[in-house]
């Protein structure tokens, strides 16, 4: 039977470039027509992960090997328009535009080719989009150089969550939008909410293609404070939930399902429900697994999938400061969405505001703000 999604992987030891571009164009090349011949003269953006302005070898963002061997193999494939090469970080960072993109190395990944260029997606402004077939964001403002892109390529990290427990290809879309919608899919207490908004965001424009940087990942409480893991796999499918069920697969999960994002997706119809409508190519299904992978601590993974919602209240994951490695830059009061942070010098939390989103853990620069489980997670744990 002919299975109706494909994800390509191969292995790759290191970030050296020769070897990525060569994992990286058996993926493609595995690939039916990964770029049509009508987009060669398009615009190329590829959309990568840059969180916040951090070395590459830290695991938090797209590994600019990856952006350069696909830029490579671009060319040789015949394509010779312009290649963009962007993501919207925190809106903090985005006033860090040069530090961001120097640290992370896009600005030296792009200076092989003498019409690509490295930017943030919201120069160029936003549109605002009206889609009443939303579940959340029936209004979103995303980036209009992302929106309007002929040809995107979506190329994200593997990174656990400590909210979402994953961040692959289909949550790397929520870096197109602006502040003001981001805190919006924020603002409520259930992470159904949240992941719907994540999911009405990919909708809002989905990318053609989709590439994980999987040599690096990252594991423990993500996407920003986790550890860098080696897994050594590039991984690459037209369908950006196809890439990620094959994604937790890598991490562990058993049934991609049980982890709310990817089960919100499938039942909105973006992409498969199960494994068999998925054709894995380039390593074998049993062998794709990173043993001992260590996954977020979010507690909504040890209930079951139906429980979620609205139990999020009392067995998530809260901030918790710890003091001395505050720099009281006051990141955090910023982008909380309820505005449950007060500077006084330090940051203080109200607790009846807060709907433990984890924003301020996420983008906190120092990791003062840090993760703290409560009683019944530590129980649910035992
Ligand atoms: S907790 Fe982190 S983000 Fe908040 S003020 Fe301190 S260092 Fe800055
Ligand atoms: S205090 Fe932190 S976890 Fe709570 S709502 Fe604000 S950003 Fe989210």
């Amino acid at each position: 039977m002919t299975k109706k999604y494909k994800v390509a992987l191969r292995r790759a030891s290191s970030y050296e470039l020769d070897e990525v571009y060569e994992a990286l164009n058996f993926t493609l090349d595995a690939i039916e027509e990964w770029i049509p011949s009508r987009f060669l003269f398009e615009k190329l953006l590829l959309k990568v992960n840059l969180l916040a302005p951090k070395r590459p070898e830290l695991a938090v963002t797209t590994h600019p090997s990856i952006v350069q061997a696909l830029i490579k193999v671009a060319r040789k494939k015949g394509h010779l328009g312009e290649i963009a090469v962007a993501d919207l970080p925190g809106h903090l960072y985005a006033d860090r535009k040069e530090e961001l993109l120097r640290l992370t190395g896009m600005t030296g990944a792009v200076e092989i080719d003498d019409n690509a260029t490295a930017t943030i997606l919201s120069d160029g402004g936003f549109v605002v989009l009206r889609r009443d077939e939303n579940v959340v964001l029936k209004e979103l403002t995303v980036s209009k150089r992302y929106f309007e892109a002929p040809f995107v390529i979506n190329i994200a990290k593997l990174k656990t969550h400590a909210e979402t427990e994953i961040t692959a290809c289909v949550k790397n879309c929520f870096g197109i939008a602006d502040t003001s919608t981001r805190k919006r899919a924020h603002f409520s207490l259930s992470i159904n909410q949240l992941c719907n908004a994540i999911v009405d965001l990919y909708l809002a424009r989905p990318p053609e293609l989709n590439v994980l940087d999987a040599i690096y990942a990252m594991e423990g409480n993500g996407p920003t404070h986790g550890h860098p893991r080696f897994v050594g796999l590039i991984m690459a499918s037209k369908n950006a939930l196809a890439l990620d069920f094959v994604a937790a697969k890598v991490m562990g999960y058993k049934n991609p399902l049980n982890i709310p994002l990817l089960n919100i997706a499938a039942k909105r119809g973006i992409g498969p429900s199960s494994f068999d409508e998925i054709e894995i190519i380039g390593v074998e299904p049993d062998e794709i697994e990173a043993k001992g992978f260590i996954k977020s601590s979010s507690s909504l993974r040890l209930l079951p999938t139906w429980l979620r919602g609205w139990t999020h209240r009392w067995v998530a994951l809260s901030p918790r400061l710890r003091e001395e490695k505050c720099v009281k830059c006051g990141i955090c009061a910023d982008v909380c969405p309820r505005k449950a942070i007060r500077m006084d010098p330090l940051p203080r939390i109200n607790r009846a505001m807060c709907v433990k989103c984890l924003c301020c853990h996420e983008m906190c620069p120092t990791g003062a703000m840090e993760v703290h489980e409560n009683m019944l997670m530590k129980f649910l744990r035992m």
